[in-house]
């Protein structure tokens, strides 16, 4: 039995976990710590049996001491952060507070209730991405726990700084880290503003589908469950001090991605019974095919070129291995979009 702190538990991975460790581990308890920016939701967490929200920041040392100390907290989870790399390029300093100093706070409140106080033991997770590597070369090997950082937007370069503190917090203090570098996470509970659930939307209700460049940058998709099931082996087997890549064996440029998003909304027309009576301005419901809304866009300032993981390290020491296809992934996810209307419409 133990107790989770969960920050940033009403996002999308965060929200994701909780259910995931609700549902795998119900003898423990989470506390999720979401201050509920745009991004936070609190019907996400509807129906996570075992979970409290405390609408906070993780900026707030004190109250992040508080509930370490009242709720006897032996595990962090933190997912809180600004996510966005359009949002970093339109406004860079909501990332440095939340990403860096939010991550600082949280590491300052853990060395003083975990290592000044009473011993206890104590893990912190810190959920990262593969965006910290930079960018490959169409021949470049994979990124792995060993590639030099290179960052190079905003969003990425504040996630990095948190990197390099939750880092040094286990070499200087002694403080229980882990780190997870990800990719491209995809399911449900996904904020509209990210390329699935956007197009997934936008092709639902007849809208453009707004490809940046030439539509080649390439991207690995991780289901969002496969990355959960990654962090929980992680907590379990993961090694104090180590970072471990978690990927989803997808490496696809965007353009398959947004083709594949296509197929299975005019898939769905066929196979869904009155779907053309919910979403009358989508192509196939006139008869024609969702790839009619495809348009190229300027591309993103500084857009990445390709992300690759080599996961071989987490497989070997954890036993990760991701169980969905994206095929597969990305039929449950639009299935999910349809069946939870209440959920996205209000987002819109
Ligand atoms: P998200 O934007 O959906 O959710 C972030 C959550 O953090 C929201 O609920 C928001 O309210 C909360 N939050 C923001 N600032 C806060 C603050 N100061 N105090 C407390 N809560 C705050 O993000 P996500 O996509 O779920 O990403 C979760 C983590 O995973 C992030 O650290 C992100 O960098 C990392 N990551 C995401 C992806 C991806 O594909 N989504 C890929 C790699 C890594």
């Amino acid at each position: 039995m133990a107790n989770l702190l969960v920050t940033g538990g009403a996002g999308f991975i965060g929200g994701n976990f909780v259910h995931y460790w609700n549902a795998h581990h119900p003898e423990d308890f989470v506390v999720v710590l979401d201050a509920l920016t745009y991004a936070g939701n609190r019907s996400t967490l509807a129906g996570a049996p075992k979970a409290e929200l405390v609408e906070g920041d993780i900026r707030d040392q004190e109250l992040v001491e508080s509930l370490l100390r009242k709720r006897e907290i032996t595990t962090i989870v933190h997912f809180a952060a600004e996510s966005h790399v359009d949002r970093s390029i339109s406004g860079p300093d909501a990332f440095i507070d939340t990403n860096i100093l939010g991550t600082h706070a949280l590491l300052k409140a853990a060395r003083s209730v975990w290592l000044a106080g009473d011993g206890r033991a104590h893990r912190f997770h810190h959920i990262s991405t593969d965006e910290v590597f930079g960018s490959l070369g169409p021949e470049d090997p994979a990124f792995s726990e060993t590639t030099p950082y290179a960052p190079n937007s905003p969003y990425s370069a504040s996630k990095a700084g948190s990197d390099h503190l939750v880092r040094a917090y286990h070499h200087t203090f002694g403080l229980e880290v882990t780190t997870t570098n990800c990719s491209n996470n995809y399911g449900p509970y996904q904020y509209p503003e990210k390329l699935i659930p956007l197009f997934l939307l936008n092709a639902l209700h007849g809208r453009d589908l707004p490809i940046y460049g030439d539509g080649m940058n390439v991207r690995d998709w991780l289901h969002v469950e496969d990355h959960c099931r990654g962090i929980e082996a992680c907590l379990a087997r993961g090694r104090p001090g180590q970072t471990y890549n978690i990927g989803g064996g997808a490496e696809l440029p965007n353009i398959t991605v947004i083709d594949t998003i296509c197929a299975e909304v005019d898939q769905a027309f066929q196979s869904i019974d009155k779907l053309a009576d919910r979403f009358p301005d989508a192509p196939p419901a006139r008869g024609e095919r969702s790839a009619s809304l495809k348009t190229y866009v300027d591309d993103r300032a500084g857009h990445d070129r390709r992300y690759a993981i080599d996961e071989s390290c987490a497989r070997a020491e954890l036993g990760y291995v991701p169980q969905r296809s994206f095929d597969g992934g990305l039929r449950q996810t639009l299935a999910w979009y349809l069946d939870n209307e209440d959920w996205w419409r209000p987002l819109l």
